[in-house]
C-alpha cells in the first residue's frame, strides 16, 4: 500500500479548522493524502462528533469549490456553487495546507448524479423509456453535460495541486445502491430494473441513429419487458446477459451506452498527466461503465464503500481488479464506522487484507462523519497495513 487517504467534505474542514484538521489527519491518524469532496449530490448528514457550532449539515447537489468561470461554455452548462463557499474558495485553502503539511491531495468529484443540475438544466436530463425525464442524473450522451465535465476536469486538474481526481458517477449509473429504490407498485426483477434505468433523451437516441440502431425497435422490445413486469407476469429471462443473447437490438443499445461511457472519459482525461481515477458501481447493464475497456483511458479505479458488508461485496471487488488487470489499479475504500464497519478489529483486518492484496490506495469514508473512537479504528488501521510488507503470492 502507498497511500493511506481519508475521503473529506471541505466544510468539515473549514469548521474544524483547515490547518487543524489535516494535522490530525496526517499527523495522529498517519494518513497520506485526503480526496476532497468538490461537487457533491444532495447532503443530509447529522455528526456524531463535534465539529464547529452545527451538527447537521444540509446542502442540495453543489460545487463546493470556486469555480473558474471563463474555462466553463459560455452558453453551455456550468456549476452551480454552494452558496456558503460565497466568493472565497475553501479547496484552494486546503490545497495549500495540504502541501505545506506534505499531505497529497485528492479532489472528488460527481459528476452526472446532481438534482440541482437537472433543475437547471432539464434538458440535460436522462430520460426513462416512457419520456419522463430522470429528475437526479445528467445525461453523459448530451453533448452539453460532456462539455461541462470537460471543463470541470480541467478546472480542478489545472487550479489546483492534485495528486488524482476521482470521478464518480461519470456514467449512466441512475439506478444502481439505493436510488433502485424508486417507489413503485412493483418490485421489479434485475432484468425489468436495469432496462427502467436505461436513458432514451434526444442525445441518446441521436447517438443511436448515427450508429444504425433501431431506436424505435430497442423501445419496444425494453416496453415489452417492463409493462410484463408491471403485470406481473414472470420474466422470461433469469438474467440479463440471457437477454442480451437473444436481442441484437437491445445488445446493440447497450454496446452504445459503454461507448458512450468510454468516450466521455477518453476526451475529459486530463492532459496535464493528473491521474484520473473512476468511481465504478458493480451492474454495468445500469452504469455503461466496462472497467475493461475504459482502463486504457484513465489511470485507475475505485471501488467505493457503499455496498460493504453486502455478501457481494469482495465479488464485486475481485471483478473490478479482474477487469482492470491488476489490484494496484483498484483503489479501495472502506467505511470506518457502524454499522458498515463494526469494530476496530474489523477495519484493521479490512485494510490488511486490502493492503496484503496489493491495492495501491486505501480510503476511509469519511473523515467528518466519523465518530471519535473511530479515527483511532483508522489510525489504526493504517499503522497495522504499513507494517506489513505484502506477501509475494
Ligand atoms: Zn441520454
Amino acid at each position: 500500500m502507498d497511500q493511506a487517504f481519508f475521503w473529506c467534505y471541505p466544510w468539515d474542514l473549514e469548521d474544524e479548522g483547515i490547518e487543524a484538521s489535516l494535522a490530525r489527519m496526517a499527523g495522529e491518524i498517519g494518513v497520506t493524502a485526503v480526496s476532497v469532496a468538490a461537487t457533491c449530490r444532495d447532503i443530509d448528514q447529522l455528526r456524531a462528533r463535534r465539529i464547529g457550532e452545527r451538527r447537521t449539515v444540509r446542502f442540495e447537489a453543489a460545487a463546493h469549490f470556486q469555480p473558474d468561470r471563463p474555462r466553463y461554455p459560455k452558453r453551455g452548462i456550468t456549476p452551480a456553487t454552494a452558496s456558503w463557499v460565497k466568493s472565497r474558495n475553501p479547496l484552494a485553502k486546503i490545497a495549500k495546507e495540504a502541501e505545506r503539511q506534505g499531505i497529497k491531495l485528492r479532489a472528488w468529484a460527481v459528476c452526472c448524479h446532481s438534482s440541482t443540475m437537472v433543475a437547471r438544466y432539464p434538458m440535460a436530463s436522462c430520460v426513462d423509456i416512457f419520456g419522463d425525464p430522470i429528475g437526479t442524473w445528467l445525461c453523459p450522451g448530451n453533448p452539453d453535460v460532456r462539455e461541462y465535465l470537460a471543463a470541470l476536469v480541467e478546472d480542478l486538474t489545472t487550479n489546483y495541486p492534485l495528486d488524482a481526481i476521482e470521478l464518480e458517477a461519470a456514467d449512466f449509473g441512475h439506478g444502481t445502491g439505493e436510488l433502485s429504490a424508486r417507489e413503485c407498485g412493483v418490485r421489479l426483477g434485475p432484468v425489468a430494473r436495469k432496462l427502467l434505468s436505461w436513458c432514451f433523451c434526444s442525445s441518446c437516441r441521436q447517438r443511436a441513429s448515427i450508429a444504425s440502431v433501431d431506436v424505435e425497435a430497442v423501445l419496444a422490445s425494453a416496453k415489452t419487458h417492463i409493462e410484463a413486469a408491471f403485470r406481473l407476469e414472470p420474466a422470461p429471462h433469469e438474467t440479463f446477459d440471457a437477454l442480451l443473447a437473444v436481442d441484437a437490438g437491445l445488445r446493440a443499445y447497450f454496446e452504445l451506452r459503454c461507448e458512450t461511457v468510454k468516450t466521455l472519459v477518453r476526451d475529459i482525461r486530463p492532459p496535464s498527466g493528473v491521474r484520473l481515477l473512476l468511481h465504478v458501481e458493480p451492474d454495468i447493464y445500469i452504469s455503461g461503465a466496462d472497467v475493461a475497456d475504459l482502463r486504457e483511458h484513465c489511470d485507475g479505479f475505485v471501488k467505493s464503500a457503499s455496498d460493504y458488508g453486502t455478501p457481494q461485496w469482495q465479488g464485486h471487488l475481485d471483478n473490478i481488479v479482474d477487469q482492470a488487470g491488476s489490484a494496484t489499479a483498484v483503489d479501495v475504500g472502506l467505511p470506518c464506522y457502524p454499522a458498515l464497519m463494526p469494530s476496530s478489529d474489523a477495519l484493521v483486518a479490512a485494510a490488511h487484507q486490502a493492503s496484503q492484496s496489493g491495492h495501491r490506495a486505501i480510503g476511509f469514508h469519511h473523515y467528518g462523519l466519523a465518530p471519535e473512537p473511530c479515527l483511532e479504528w483508522v489510525r489504526q488501521a493504517v499503522r497495522y497495513a504499513r507494517r506489513e510488507p505484502v506477501q509475494s503470492s
